[in-house]
């Protein structure tokens, strides 16, 4: 969020005598700054100032038994997230320094002796390092000649669900601590993906540092501490993970790279496999991308190019407009590693494609045999449906209302447990209604998420030694507005609790198809599958392949298994190569397409969105803003959003051609800037996504 409020330092400051010793690039001190005392960072040490002596303030302190300096490394990083996300260097700092720095001005209470971070255990654990498949050991062969170079490299190891990314990324990395470098080990979500995180516990030990959303303050800073001074060598957490003070940072592992999560959604919103990038080029790290459905971007920017896309491409960017990027611009040998076998053999599930024109609702009956076949044979299976709740919409039977959300444009959701019906999008929540406005008490409730869902197959399934867990937002105790990263205790006592069970059923939202690795589920359903399809959105035929091929990742790991697609789409191009397994294909297709239309990776995203009380006033700054852009860039819009938290909200889409990416991104902020602090749109909010997802 940019306004006109925020700071935008850097301010000057006089350092006196006292403190000149200590004070260093990177310290943090305390500094009034108009009638509080706030934690200021040293981003630079100078004799001069354009503010005359008599009028410079002092720091009142340095930050007492504060953890050591901040790398300058990171603050040259926090220096490069404000300008390529367009934000400030305070708003940046906040990411980099160390966790609740500013916090502690506040006089909170601390705790003292932190303790070392409960490490959550789900899934089989073993320290002794398997021998390797013959691909694996290719694919090391590779990842340790680049981490030989002395220049960055970028690797995107494309393994099937299963053919032991993992174990390749321990060998790299235990490489990696040999010859003396750091290593940080990005993962989507540590609740959802608990088993990556003990296997390199076991792997190496103390050396690790876990950062992970269940961790106290404390701990945070101790983990935190222990990486700045060297006690611990290797980080592993989610996207912030990514700031780990980690010294001599050799390589950077993405696990899951084509995870949504990497994105934060909070101010400067940066995306961690961006920051991942920019941190290896500075560090002179191998960069190692792993996932079973790369995203196109990895994809093509680690593929060997047939020549025809090179000139292409060529004819669209500007030969002179070197910005410094660290992307697709910069020439490269092909990237890619393979991984096309389950460890041990085993085959993919067979995956069939059910249509469900004619069955609108519900389960087709080739599920509802699979499932009871399940049962019979006291099997596990696991049933994917995107959406949390009873169900979608509530109408009126009599006069046609749609319950909607009076803060935003979409309906409530009703969620039975709680009485009540939701705004997804808001966290509004009121009980469930039984009387329209118009007299009638006739409501009909539409479309079936999770907890109906639930409801059914506990109906139809549970016998008392069949049950069904339900994995959502709601069961693991952070409903409300979809928050995207969810508290990890509930999601690690459920699973353990679907895993320790001899048989049963887990349902759930997307959580369910992420990495876990229970060898005994012979059988996967997605439920509306081309949901995610009907998303107005670039990469929603991404979304959706992704999701299939992933759930059908954790099915037959411990030998047969077969998985079930409920589509109205069945010849969705991403649901047939899903189908078959065919990664190659879908993104060999959807690159064509990405080209033909300007997307990403053949273009830079930029969405500036103005919101207001009014659509005028939103309409206007948004015209402002596009009129303000003196980069050449194609832009669109400024088009409707759908009003949200009270706010009528319009969008514009600036398209960057990759080579003038940077030019753009600060042409796009500055007119933002000045439109923001000028007096006309003073009751407008602005907001800009670099990157957008
Ligand atoms: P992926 O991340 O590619 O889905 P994992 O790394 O989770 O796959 O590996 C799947 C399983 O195979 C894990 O239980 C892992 O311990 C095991 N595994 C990995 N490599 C080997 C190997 N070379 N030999 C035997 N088992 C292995
Ligand atoms: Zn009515
Ligand atoms: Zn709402």
């Amino acid at each position: 969020m940019t306004t006109a409020r925020a700071l935008r330092g850097p301010f000057d400051y006089r350092l006196p005598l006292e403190l000149r010793e200590a004070v260093n690039v990177g310290s943090m001190l305390v500094v009034p700054f108009g009638r509080r005392e706030i934690l200021g960072v040293v981003t630079a040490l100078s004799e001069h100032s354009d503010i005359s002596t008599e009028k410079l303030l002092e720091p009142l302190r340095a930050l007492d038994q504060g953890p050591p300096t901040l790398p300058l490394e990171l603050l040259a990083l926090a220096e490069w997230l404000a300008d390529e996300y367009c934000s400030t260097l305070a708003r940046a700092l906040t990411l980099v320094l160390p966790p609740a720095a500013t916090r502690r001005l506040s006089g909170r209470k601390r705790r003292l002796a932190p303790a070392r971070a409960q490490n959550i255990s789900v899934g089989a654990r073993s320290a002794t390092a398997p021998e390797l498949t013959v691909e694996q050991a290719e694919a090391l062969a590779d990842l340790s000649d680049a981490l030989g170079e002395p220049s960055a490299q970028t690797r995107l190891l494309a393994g099937i669900t299963g053919s032991g990314k993992t174990e390749v990324y321990l060998r790299i990395a235990a490489q990696a601590l040999e010859r003396g470098r750091g290593v940080i080990v990005l993962v989507p979500e540590i609740a959802l993906t608990p088993q990556i995180v003990s296997r390199f516990l076991d792997r190496f030990g103390e050396t690790v540092a876990v950062l992970h959303s269940r961790l106290t303050i404390a701990q945070r800073r101790e983990e935190w501490r222990r990486l700045r001074v060297g006690e611990a060598r290797v980080c592993v957490g989610p996207r912030s993970a990514v700031f780990a003070p980690v010294e001599r940072l050799g390589l950077i592992v993405v696990d899951e790279e084509h995870d949504s999560s990497y994105k934060h959604e909070g101010d400067p919103r940066y995306d961690a496999r961006t920051v991942a990038a920019r941190r290896a080029s500075d560090s002179d790290a191998l960069l190692l991308l792993g996932s079973a459905t790369p995203r196109p971007e990895s994809a093509h920017a680690t593929a060997d190019r047939p020549a025809t896309t090179v000139a292409l491409d060529a004819s669209r960017e500007h030969p002179g407009g070197n910005d410094r990027s660290h992307r697709a611009d910069r020439p490269r040998s092909s990237g890619l590693l393979r991984l096309s076998r389950r460890v041990d053999g085993r085959p993919l599930p067979q995956v069939s494609v059910l249509d469900m024109c004619g069955h609108p609702h519900g389960l087709h009956p080739l599920t509802s045999s699979a499932l009871a076949e399940v049962r019979a044979t006291r099997g596990k299976a696991i049933v994917l449906l995107n959406r949390r709740g009873w169900s979608n919409f509530l109408t009126c039977r009599s006069c046609g209302r749609v319950w909607g959300c009076p803060q935003c444009d979409v309906a409530l959701v009703l969620h039975r447990a709680s009485a009540t019906v939701a705004c997804h999008h808001c966290g509004h929540r009121e009980r469930t209604p039984t009387r329209c406005t118009c007299g009638s008490t006739s409501v009909a409730r539409h479309g079936t998420g999770t907890e109906r869902l639930q409801h059914d197959l506990i109906a139809t399934l549970d016998d008392g030694e069949f049950p069904v867990f339900r994995l959502d937002a709601d069961t693991v105790g952070d409903g409300g507005g979809g928050a995207p990263q969810s508290s990890g205790g509930g999601v690690a006592r459920l699973l353990s609790r679907f895993q320790k069970a001899p048989a049963g059923v887990l349902i759930g939202t997307q959580m369910v198809a992420k990495g876990h690795d229970f060898p005994d589920v012979t059988l996967g359903v997605v439920l509306d599958a081309d949901a995610t399809l009907r998303f107005p959105d670039f990469r929603a035929e991404e979304r959706t392949f992704a999701l299939i091929t992933q759930l059908a990742g954790r099915v037959g790991r411990g030998g047969e298994g077969r998985v079930l697609v409920q589509t109205i789409a069945p010849n969705a191009r991403s649901i047939v190569h899903a189908a078959n397994h065919d990664s190659d294909g879908f993104l060999a297709g959807e690159l064509q397409r990405r080209h033909a239309l300007r997307y990403p990776p053949y273009s830079s995203l930029i969405r500036v969105v103005c919101a207001a009380e009014h659509d005028a006033h939103a309409r206007a700054a948004a015209e402002s803003v596009r009129a303000a852009i003196v980069a050449e860039a194609d832009i669109l819009g400024p088009a409707s959003l759908f009003r949200l938290r009270g706010r009528e909200r319009r969008v514009l889409v600036v398209k960057a051609p990759p080579a003038r990416r940077a030019a753009v991104i600060g042409s796009v902020g500055e007119a933002v800037r000045s439109v923001a602090t000028g007096r006309t749109h003073a009751n407008v909010n602005f907001s800009v996504d670099v990157d957008p997802q």
